[in-house]
C-alpha cells in the first residue's frame, strides 16, 4: 500500500486541505505538510513459543519535526499500515502544534494482534521492533509512547533494548513508562482526564455545567475512556453506555462504573457482566445523549451512520473516530464536536511531562502534573474556541487552523534547506 492509498491518510489530508484553504494558508508551507518527512519500514522476525519463525512488518514515521524531537505512539493492531501510521504522524504534528509543546509529530506500529502472542513472544517483538527502528528514535530525535495495543511494559521493554543498545540507562527514549523506572504520575489516566476537563471547559462556554442530568455514553472502555468515565462519574454524570470488542452494555438510569472498573481490570469481557442489558457498539453510538465519546478507534462514525448520531456534544477521545464527512453532518446539524487534536492530548501533554522529568531526572508531584495538564488545555481549548468564532467554522477546522498557523509560522522563521 503506498502512502496515500488508506482512507485515514486521504481524510487527514482533506482536513489540512480545507482547513489550509480556510486561513489562506501559504500554499508552499501546506505543500511541504501532505508529506511526511520519513519513513521506515521494518521486517521484525519473532521465534514464536512452538519453536518456527514469523515475520511481522512494523514502521516507524516522523511527520514534521519543525518544533522539536518527534512525538507519538507505537500501535500494535491488526489493521496497522504505513499509510495509516503516515496519517496518525500528521495528526501528532497537528496535535503538539496545537497545545505548544516543543515537539514533533511521529507514529509506529507493527501490524499484529497482540492478543494472539505469548508474553514471551510480545516482548521478542517489541525488542526486535526497537532495535530495528533504533536508528531514528532517541530523546533528542523522536520519543514512542503506548498507543492502541501497548502499555508501559511495552515502553519498559523498548526503554530496556535501547539502554541496552547504547550500554546505560536512556529513561528519556520513551514515554509512558512504568513509574518505577522514570513514568510520570498522571500518565495512565492523563488522556482520559484532558477529556473530561475539555467537556467541562465546553460546558462552561455553553453556560452548563456537568452535573447529575448529564448522561454519557463511551465507547471505548480502555485507557482512555475508562478514567474519563471515572471522572465523569465523580462529577456525578449518569454514564448510560460503556463499550468494549465484545459489545455494549447499557443502563438509561445509569451504569455502576466502580463495578464495570473492576470487571474489566479482572480481565472479562463486558458483555459477561451478570444483570447487564446489552445492545451493540453500533447502537451505543446512536444513543440520544447529551455526551458521545468515541474512545475506541478511528472511523466509527461515518457519512452513513452520522445522520443516526443524536449525540449533543461528541468528544472524540480516539485518533479520527469521526471522518471528515461526519464531522460536517454533525455540525450542521448543531451538534458540538470537541476534536481528537485538542480532546485527546492530555496524553502527548502529560509525555511531555515525563519526558522533561526524565530529562532533568527530578520528578513531580502528582498535583503539580493535574495543574499544569489542565492549564495547557485550558489555554488550548480556549484558543480553539476563539478560532472557530473568528472563522465561523467548526472546532475541528479551528484546531487544525490555530495549529497550522503555529506550525506555518515556525516553519517559515526556520525556512527551507538547502
Ligand atoms: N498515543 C497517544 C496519542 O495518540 C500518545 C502519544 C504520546 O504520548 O506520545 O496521542
Amino acid at each position: 500500500m503506498s502512502l496515500f492509498e488508506s482512507p485515514f491518510f486521504q481524510d487527514a489530508f482533506s482536513q489540512l486541505e480545507s482547513a489550509g484553504a480556510t486561513m489562506n494558508m501559504d500554499p508552499n508551507v501546506l505543500e511541504r505538510l501532505k508529506y511526511p518527512k520519513r519513513a521506515l519500514q521494518v521486517s521484525v522476525p519473532v521465534r514464536l513459543d512452538d519453536g518456527t519463525v514469523k515475520v511481522f512488518e512494523g514502521y516507524r514515521v516522523q511527520h514534521n519535526m519543525t518544533l522539536g524531537p518527534g512525538k507519538g505512539g507505537v500501535r500494535f493492531h491488526p489493521h496497522v499500515s504505513l499509510s495509516e501510521t503516515a496519517a496518525l504522524a500528521m495528526l501528532m504534528t497537528f496535535k503538539c502544534a496545537l497545545v505548544g509543546l516543543p515537539l514533533g509529530g511521529a507514529k509506529g506500529g507493527i501490524k499484529v494482534d497482540p492478543n494472539d502472542l505469548s508474553r514471551a513472544e510480545l516482548q521478542a517483538l517489541t525488542r526486535r521492533y526497537t532495535t530495528e527502528i533504533s536508528m531514528m528514535i532517541g530523546p533528542d530525535k523522536d520519543i514512542p509512547a503506548p498507543d492502541i495495543g501497548t502499555d508501559g511494559q511495552t515502553m519498559a521493554w523498548m526503554m530496556d533494548t535501547y539502554s541496552q543498545l547504547g550500554g546505560y540507562a536512556v529513561p528519556g527514549v520513551v514515554t509512558g513508562k512504568p513509574i518505577a523506572i522514570g513514568g510520570s504520575l498522571g500518565r495512565a489516566e492523563s488522556t482520559g482526564k484532558g477529556v473530561v476537563f475539555c467537556i467541562n471547559f465546553a460546558y462552561e462556554k455553553l453556560g452548563k455545567k456537568v452535573g447529575t442530568s448529564t448522561t454519557v455514553a463511551i465507547h471505548g472502555f480502555g485507557k482512555v475512556g475508562m478514567p474519563a468515565a471515572q471522572d465523569l462519574d465523580a462529577q456525578g454524570a449518569k454514564i448510560v453506555a460503556i463499550s468494549d470488542v465484545s459489545g455494549a452494555i447499557y443502563n438509561p438510569k445509569g451504569l455502576d462504573i466502580p463495578a464495570c472498573v473492576e470487571w474489566v481490570r479482572s480481565r472479562k469481557y463486558l458483555k459477561d457482566m451478570p444483570g447487564a442489558e446489552l445492545i451493540t457498539n453500533e447502537q451505543l453510538l446512536e444513543l440520544d445523549v447529551d455526551v458521545l465519546i468515541p474512545a475506541a478507534i478511528d472511523g466509527v462514525v461515518t457519512k452513513d451512520n452520522a445522520h443516526r448520531v443524536k449525540a449533543k456534544m461528541i468528544a472524540e477521545g480516539a485518533n479520527g473516530p469521526l471522518t471528515h464527512e461526519a464531522v460536517d453532518i454533525i455540525s450542521a446539524r448543531g451538534g458540538l464536536i470537541i476534536p481528537d487534536i485538542l480532546c485527546n492530548a492530555g496524553g502527548v501533554i502529560v509525555s511531555y511531562f515525563e519526558w522533561v522529568q526524565g530529562l532533568q531526572m527530578f520528578f513531580w508531584d502528582l498535583e503539580t502534573v493535574n495543574k499544569k495538564l489542565h492549564d495547557i488545555m485550558k489555554l488550548a481549548f480556549d484558543k480553539v474556541w476563539e478560532c472557530s468564532q473568528k472563522y465561523k467554522v467548526n472546532m475541528k477546522q479551528a484546531a487544525f487552523i490555530a495549529s497550522l498557523d503555529r506550525i506555518q509560522g515556525a516553519m517559515r522563521l526556520r525556512g527551507m534547506w538547502p
